[in-house]
């Protein structure tokens, strides 16, 4: 099998081409030629020597995805459903805004975390994607933009890893890819302008912010440990303390960054005063601090089988208020793309799941409806 030259960041690239026998310094015409100008023959790359280009094409590749699908949202979001073979596929949605342009990509096919309010937890867990296979979402939907637009110009400028996936739990594979993103020969990104969110898989955390620390985002969406052990299964075994220890220890990567929260507003489940409150104490007081941090409400998006409902907006905004008034700078996602099953935690993809884990979510559903401490009362005197 030859080598798919989308596995590899530069300095991969240049470890091939000396394999190759070519000069490293190749390597970096060759990176352009993929990344900056869309390039998947080698037959193109005119400025190679013919020789190189024959060699190039007996012993490597340039491997995107098969597009399935293309949606297109009346809000202008586009999703595009990758095949990644043997019935899995995953999803990658550009996000269009006045000032940037938002690709949402994909790390895993499913999700072994499983998280009660995600679709792609629902679906249980196939495999990891390589790195070509996240890098393959970020090249084509690049230059299919530049493309569709009409624009000679860079359509893409920030990235979150924020589609099907746990991010941290595909490491390997995900720090080169990141590296492409942000390297002046492949997109040329800012560190700041491509984010990991994570579930909090600790130990990954501090890998990250040695290797590669870009922005990054914790997904909190509870105040307490009892209520997170039900929402996002990780908890039990990474716990709130050492998820916030690890974000502090993150920051000291990027002392003049901070930490974005994100939090999933479940009706009658996470959204009350009260959680609010113990929300503010958490990230103000943690290990007598605090952690420098952004609060990110997500509205949540239903699907199906999660038997949760999203929180009205007045609740969010009530939530918002108690974090602004206490100086947490706190901002309410917009919902994009929701009609074509777009948005946060609507991505769902085509996976085998090839774990239990889609089973035990469903299995679970009645037993974590019940005993959420501190809301049951809350949502009876609301009603
Ligand atoms: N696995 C990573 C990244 C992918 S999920 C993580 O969990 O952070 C990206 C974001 O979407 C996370 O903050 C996740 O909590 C949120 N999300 C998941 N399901 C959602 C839903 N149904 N509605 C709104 N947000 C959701
Ligand atoms: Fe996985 Fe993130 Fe979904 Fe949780 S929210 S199941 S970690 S993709």
């Amino acid at each position: 099998m030859t080598a798919n030259l989308l596995d590899f960041d530069l300095e991969g690239l240049a470890a091939f081409c000396e394999r190759l026998g070519e000069k490293r310094f190749r390597a970096t015409q060759l990176f352009r030629w993929i990344h900056q100008r869309g390039a998947g023959d080698f037959a193109e790359m005119t400025d190679l020597a013919k020789s190189l280009r024959e060699k190039l094409a007996t012993s490597a590749r340039i491997q995107g995805l098969t597009v399935l699908t293309q949606q297109e949202s009346a809000d202008g979001t586009i999703k595009w459903l990758f095949d990644v073979g043997a019935g899995d596929a995953v999803e990658a949605v550009f996000i269009p805004e006045d000032d940037r342009g938002t690709l949402c990509v994909s790390s895993q096919a499913g999700c072994a975390v499983g998280c009660r309010f995600c679709s792609t937890g629902h679906q249980g867990f196939s495999r990891n994607l390589s790195t070509g296979e996240i890098v393959a979402q970020l090249w084509f939907a690049e230059h299919f933009l530049r493309k569709h637009l009409g624009t000679g110009e860079r359509v893409i400028s920030n990235v979150v890893m924020m589609g099907m996936g746990e991010p941290l739990q595909n490491y390997a594979n995900l720090v080169p890819a990141l590296r492409t993103m942000l390297d002046d020969h492949g997109y040329g990104l800012s560190r700041r302008r491509v984010t990991v969110s994570t579930s909090g898989v600790v130990p990954m955390m501090d890998r990250l912010g040695a290797d590669c620390p870009v922005a990054l985002a914790v997904s909190l969406h509870a105040p307490h440990d009892e209520l997170r052990d039900n929402l996002v299964p990780l908890n039990r075994k990474y716990p709130i303390a050492e998820l916030l220890d690890a974000c502090n220890r993150y920051l000291e990567h990027a002392p003049r960054d901070f930490i974005t929260f994100e939090y999933c507003m479940l009706d009658g489940v996470n959204d009350q005063p009260e959680h609010a409150r113990q929300l503010v104490d958490l990230v103000k007081r943690h290990a007598g601090r605090g952690v420098s941090c952004k609060l990110n409400l997500i509205p949540f998006n239903p699907f199906p089988q999660s038997g949760l409902t999203r929180s009205p907006h007045s609740q969010v905004l009530a939530f918002a208020k108690i974090l602004g008034d206490a100086g947490i700078v706190t901002t309410v996602r917009k919902t994009r793309g929701d009609d074509i099953d777009a948005a946060c935690g609507q991505l769902a993809g085509d996976v085998k799941d090839r774990t239990q884990v889609g089973d035990r979510i469903a299995r679970q559903r009645t037993v974590m409806l019940k005993p959420v401490p501190a809301t049951a009362g809350a949502k009876e005197t609301r009603e």
